[in-house]
């Protein structure tokens, strides 16, 4: 048997700024992706013999044939059809071997389901990279990030990792440079948020408001805290066009910032469309204790620790 693990990070959005909808229905974007060390694993093998324990599904097509199971953090809630984002880019790569190939891919998920830290989206990066490798592509990187572009805005982040601006839906991406590491606490909730939804709450709080949406621009206060390497300063700037909407979906959420920003976050804010939240921590000691205390306010599911930036999608075994 042949298989093929690649580790996959979640993202958190440190600047998420969020354009007038546009004719197709998306927005214009600027989106600072930011790539932590919470990670999922997508292992693609070539042994197609049923997966342990009930989440598995088949997807078959004339030349194609894909397995998937899932395993970890609320893995029940990930479908295994052919809606998996890890399946559908299984799908879009094979497409490019010109002969039938198949894989079984077992995704073990870390990242929050439906948490607004793109899990989806980072098992469909790591499936490419992984059944890149197990059918012996060797496509060049910006190849997959074209096929990664075509899978969903946040897909191509998840290939490249770091830190990055994000333009256009969120898919244009530019390196953004970062000095040393900045310590997190995600405070995970309780079920998840749908992304639409939280877009389309976005735009009736808009416009029952009256605001005036102005043409997203990166903030160049954060920018400059980032490539200093200035926490306190980036605590300051991080932002989200979309919490307002998520706090209205979601109310609980408000105490949890104030939460976290009680017990010294630098900065507090929805990650993406929620619901999990990200606090900035001085260090990684006080990341942990911060952790604690969030948990013992009794104001999430659960808190976890994480640093950033991270490596987009890597092969981790067989090492490359
Ligand atoms: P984003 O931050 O990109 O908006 P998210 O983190 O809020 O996304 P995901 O975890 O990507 O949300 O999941 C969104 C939905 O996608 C889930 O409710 C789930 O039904 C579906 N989904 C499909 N494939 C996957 C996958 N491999 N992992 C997680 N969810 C998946």
């Amino acid at each position: 048997m042949t298989s093929v693990t690649v580790r996959v990070p979640a993202k958190v959005n440190l600047q998420l700024s969020v354009g007038p909808p546009r004719d197709d229905g998306y927005h214009d974007l600027v989106n600072v992706f930011h790539a932590v060390s919470l990670f999922d694993e997508v292992t693609a093998s070539d042994d197609l013999s049923v997966l342990p324990g009930d989440l598995v599904g088949g997807v078959v097509s004339e030349q194609v044939t894909i397995m998937v199971g899932v395993e970890g953090e609320s893995a029940d809630q990930v479908p295994v059809d052919a809606s998996n984002l890890a399946v559908k880019a299984a799908f879009a790569l094979a497409e490019r071997a010109g002969r039938p190939v198949s894989a079984r891919l077992l995704i073990r998920k870390a990242i929050p389901v439906a948490g607004g830290m793109a899990g989806g989206s980072a098992d469909a990066a790591a499936a490419l990279v992984a059944c890149d490798e197990l059918w012996g592509l060797g496509l060049p990187r910006q190849e997959l990030m074209e096929i990664a572009a075509g899978l969903g805005s946040d897909v191509p982040f998840a290939l490249l990792g770091d830190t990055a601006v994000g333009t256009g839906r969120g898919e244009m991406l530019v390196p953004a440079p970062v000095t040393g590491r900045f310590h997190w606490v995600f405070a995970l909730a309780e079920g998840g948020l749908s992304t639409a939804r939280v877009y389309a709450e976005c735009d009736r709080l808009r416009e029952a408001t009256g605001e005036q949406v102005a043409w997203p621009q990166a903030d160049e206060g954060l920018m400059e805290a980032l490539s200093a390497g200035d926490a306190e300063t980036l605590g300051k700037t991080l932002s989200n066009d979309l919490q307002p909407a998520a706090l209205m979906l979601c109310r609980p959420l408000a105490r949890t910032l104030e939460a976290g920003r009680e017990h010294g976050a630098l900065g507090a804010l929805v990650s993406g469309s929620g619901p999990t939240c990200a606090f900035l921590a001085e260090s990684d000691t006080h990341a942990a204790s911060l952790a604690m205390a969030m948990e013992v306010a009794g104001v999430c599911r659960s808190a976890v620790t994480a640093f950033g930036p991270v490596p987009g999608a890597t092969i981790v075994r067989p090492l490359p």
